[in-house]
């Protein structure tokens, strides 16, 4: 061993060792259905496959660092500037981007919990310390006790709405009122992953909170209702201060031409994609409707899953589950259930290629177990 080598190996910073590593929902074997990562069981559309598959013949070259294409279609979709504008791998890549550019050690950042497994994550890789605030034991926000925890090192709020894993959304007023309480020199990151599945109309569209409020960014993504998971893109809206540092820090060329082309031919096929989401909601209130006749007591959900609260039975739920066929996301407090298809009628194949799971194996007697 040559000198100036440890024998222990390269030092990693200690912050690392407090970080869970992301946990992936369970891959479904070929007959269990995957209703553990909130994706859309829809195969690709048409057009959009198309997009992906031609941009895949260029491959050899790196995408447009600008995202150029994306970004005039966002903008002129949200009567945005392009300069609002900022895409990355995924929102949750954006949301990294956004914590690195606001939070370093010493900084805290604020979000609900039990809220998005990221969050925590992301903070802790920037350095910077996670204050999660308990959510109520109906699983809203407790936006009182998220002012409270505000200090003078708060740099980052992220407000999950709908929130991901119980499905609870805020309503404009309450979060017009917490957005106006947040120190303007502190960002309230609006995640908005789940937002084309809202139908209630008292939840706000947080585009209309950012446009007079330089402190608020807008997070979206392409991978739940537009069906773009496995491609990764995401983006911001923020005034340009915040877009600006985005561009900074995201890994440069992170978003592929495949992805990028995807999801401008998705943009494009919005009234197809829409009409799938419609049938999804519908889904969405049929399973409801369904768990509550059997005595369930679940959230009102404005997102693609619904939320068991479980307790110290989730994990072995779970695993019943699994034996049943589905794959669902076992949390300490409770089980997120994902939409996903209707048991023997397949979700629309549009395209060819492989689905992701088998159509038409047995759930199984799991929702016939009562929860108090
Ligand atoms: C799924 C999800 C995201 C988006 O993830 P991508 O990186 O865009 O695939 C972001 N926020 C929440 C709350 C989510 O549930």
């Amino acid at each position: 061993m040559s000198s100036g080598t440890s024998a222990q190996g390269p030092r990693l910073r200690p912050t690392l060792d407090g970080i869970p590593t992301y946990k992936p929902g369970k891959p479904a074997g070929a007959d269990a259905y995957k209703l553990s990562s909130n994706e859309n069981p829809n195969d690709p559309l048409p057009g959009v496959l198309e997009a992906a598959i031609a941009a895949a013949g260029s491959f050899n070259r790196y995408p447009d660092m600008g995202v150029s294409e994306l970004t005039a279609e966002l903008a002129a979709r949200f009567g945005v500037p392009a300069e609002h504008i900022a895409t990355g791998t995924g929102s949750v890549g954006v949301a990294q981007s956004l914590v690195l550019a606001t939070a370093g050690p010493g900084d805290e950042v604020i979000f609900a919990w039990r809220s998005f497994e990221a969050y925590p994550i992301i903070t802790q890789v920037a350095g910077a310390t996670p204050v999660p605030v308990p959510i109520t034991a109906g699983g809203d926000h407790d936006l009182d006790a998220m002012l409270a925890a505000i200090t003078p090192n708060t740099r980052l709020i992220f407000v999950c709405n709908p929130n991901n894993p119980t499905g609870n959304v805020i309503h404009r007023a309450e979060l017009e009122r917490f957005i106006d309480a947040v120190p303007a020199d502190v960002l309230v990151v609006v995640d908005e992953a789940y937002i084309e599945f809202i139908r209630d109309p008292e939840v706000p569209n947080g585009i209309d909170l950012y446009r007079d409020r330089p402190n608020v960014c807008v997070l979206r993504t392409f991978s739940k209702a537009y069906g773009l998971a496995g491609l990764r893109v995401g983006f911001a809206i923020a005034h340009e201060p915040v877009a600006n540092a985005l561009r900074k820090t995201a890994v440069p060329f992170g978003v592929s031409q495949l992805a990028q082309d995807a999801a401008v031919a998705s943009l494009r096929s919005e009234q197809a994609l829409l009409e799938r989401v419609e049938a999804l909601v519908g889904e969405r209130d049929r399973v409801v409707a369904g768990l509550r006749a059997q005595g369930w007591e679940i959230p009102d959900s404005q997102a693609n899953f619904v939320w068991l609260w479980l307790g110290d039975r989730s994990a072995d739920f779970a695993v019943a589950c699994a034996e049943a066929g589905v794959i669902v996301r076992p949390f300490p407090e409770g089980v997120r259930v994902s939409i996903g298809e209707t048991e023997g009628r397949p979700a629309p194949r549009s395209a060819p290629g492989r689905s992701r799971a088998a159509r038409g194996g047995t759930p199984g007697s799991w929702t016939r177990r009562r929860c108090g």
